[in-house]
């Protein structure tokens, strides 16, 4: 099954459910919201979980693209990216949080055809201001799925203050052999799904009162969900990040973990750019700049000389398309001129960190005089102007 027949197959069944599609939104949230992209499928929809009626009605289905700039150390790994896809469905105060599960459970069992024995599930265990979520236990037993019940791990909020509530995750078990352990315990199993029962509303005193409406609001990781379905080892051999995967590999070959940094932060570049985001010196901006510097800096490391003017303009051209956009010369071009700012930036650089060197290894003071008189921040002055020797 590929990533097109997992995003029919999804929207379907929610369908098929009462559900009506709202279409995704760019990474740019609107004017006005304080955070820099969008987050999550919910984001956008934040207004109607706070009681506003939304106009398709109060069954909801979408994909969103995702960008967490929290989860930047973490790729590399087998399973998080920058840009991501995320499958989303709602009930805006409409059916409970029992239902939500045993829907999540027939589509993933009978729908994508995961087995039963390689499921299991996280539930909230309760802490002083709530209790367990009897509920959502008494579900997945009479599913017959495993369930571990955590405190933090399984209470969601979207911040200090506003609406939050219990939520109950999906694993699948993708490690050797039979299944072992938790999810808190083995990495084997991996997070695809979370369904959050968004009934609480915290305030600014710190007291939780109910929400105006019991929402349930789910969001299932696309290319977490193609690894398992594609019985593959991580979300860069899926057939969704498959061409960059073969063409960083080709075109520079490298470390796995360097390569997969290298994929990801272009993949995503190419697609904050077709949102419209130009590299900067904050903001957004920034963290454009960060992806594309991070993989110069990367290839650089490797094989001084390397150019992004190598990138197939049909590969940038690609994931323009399936993100509802066009333009990849654009894209190409201001990839380029981030590389020849950043290359200036490196050759003046190099002789003023080789002159300090000259006196012993750098301190502390010298990084910092580095980045602030001279602009040379210090991940650059010790990842590839030799700053750490
Ligand atoms: P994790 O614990 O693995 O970091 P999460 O609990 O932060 O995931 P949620 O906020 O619950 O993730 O998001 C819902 C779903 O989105 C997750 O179950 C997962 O499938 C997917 N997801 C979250 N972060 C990423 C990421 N960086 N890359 C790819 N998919 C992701
Ligand atoms: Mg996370
Ligand atoms: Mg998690
Ligand atoms: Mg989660």
């Amino acid at each position: 099954m590929d990533s097109h027949d997992v995003r029919s197959r999804f929207l379907d069944f929610y369908r098929e459910r009462g559900h009506r599609r709202v279409q995704g939104t760019s990474l740019i949230p609107p004017d006005g919201d304080p955070v820099l992209f969008t987050t999550s499928g919910m984001h956008p929809l934040t207004p109607h979980l706070l009681g506003e009626p939304h106009p398709q009605g109060r069954r909801l289905v979408n994909l969103q693209r995702c960008l967490r700039t929290t989860d930047l150390d973490e790729v590399g790994d087998d399973t998080h990216l920058t840009v991501f896809e995320m499958l989303g469905t709602w009930s805006l105060g409409d059916y409970p949080g029992p239902m939500s599960l045993r829907w999540g459970y027939e589509l993933l069992r009978e729908g994508f055809g995961l087995d039963h024995d390689r499921l299991h599930v996280t539930v909230f265990g309760g802490d002083e201001q709530v209790g367990p979520d009897l509920e959502s236990l008494r579900t997945w037993r009479e599913l017959g799925v495993p369930v571990e019940l955590t405190v933090e791990d399984n209470w969601w909020s979207n911040g200090p203050t506003g609406p939050c509530g219990p939520d109950s995750e999906v694993f699948v078990w993708t490690g050797e052999g039979r299944p072992t352990g938790t999810p808190t315990t083995d990495p084997g199993w991996v997070e695809v799904w979370n369904h959050v029962m968004m009934r609480h509303r915290r305030l600014d005193d710190g007291r939780l009162v109910p929400l105006q409406q019991p929402n349930v609001d789910t969001g299932m990781g696309l290319e977490r969900l193609l690894t398992v379905l594609q019985g593959v080892g991580s979300v860069h051999e899926t057939d969704l990040l498959r061409p960059w995967t073969d063409t960083v590999g080709r075109l520079w070959p490298m470390g796995s973990r360097d390569s997969r940094v290298v994929t990801d932060h272009l993949r995503s570049g190419t697609v904050v750019i077709g949102d419209g985001v130009r590299p900067s010196s904050s903001g957004r901006g920034y963290v454009l700049r960060r992806l594309v510097r991070r993989s110069l800096t990367l290839l650089w490391r490797h094989e001084p000389g390397s150019s992004l003017s190598d990138l197939p303009v049909d590969l940038l051209e690609d994931t323009l398309r399936q993100h509802g956009r066009t333009g990849p010369g654009h894209v190409r071009e201001v990839m380029l001129g981030e590389e020849r700012r950043f290359g200036e930036l490196v050759r003046r650089g190099r002789p003023l960190v080789e002159r300090r060197l000259r006196r012993g290894p750098l301190s502390e003071t010298d990084l910092t005089d580095l980045h602030q008189t001279h602009g040379l921040p210090r991940d650059l002055v010790l990842g590839l102007l030799g700053g750490d020797r």
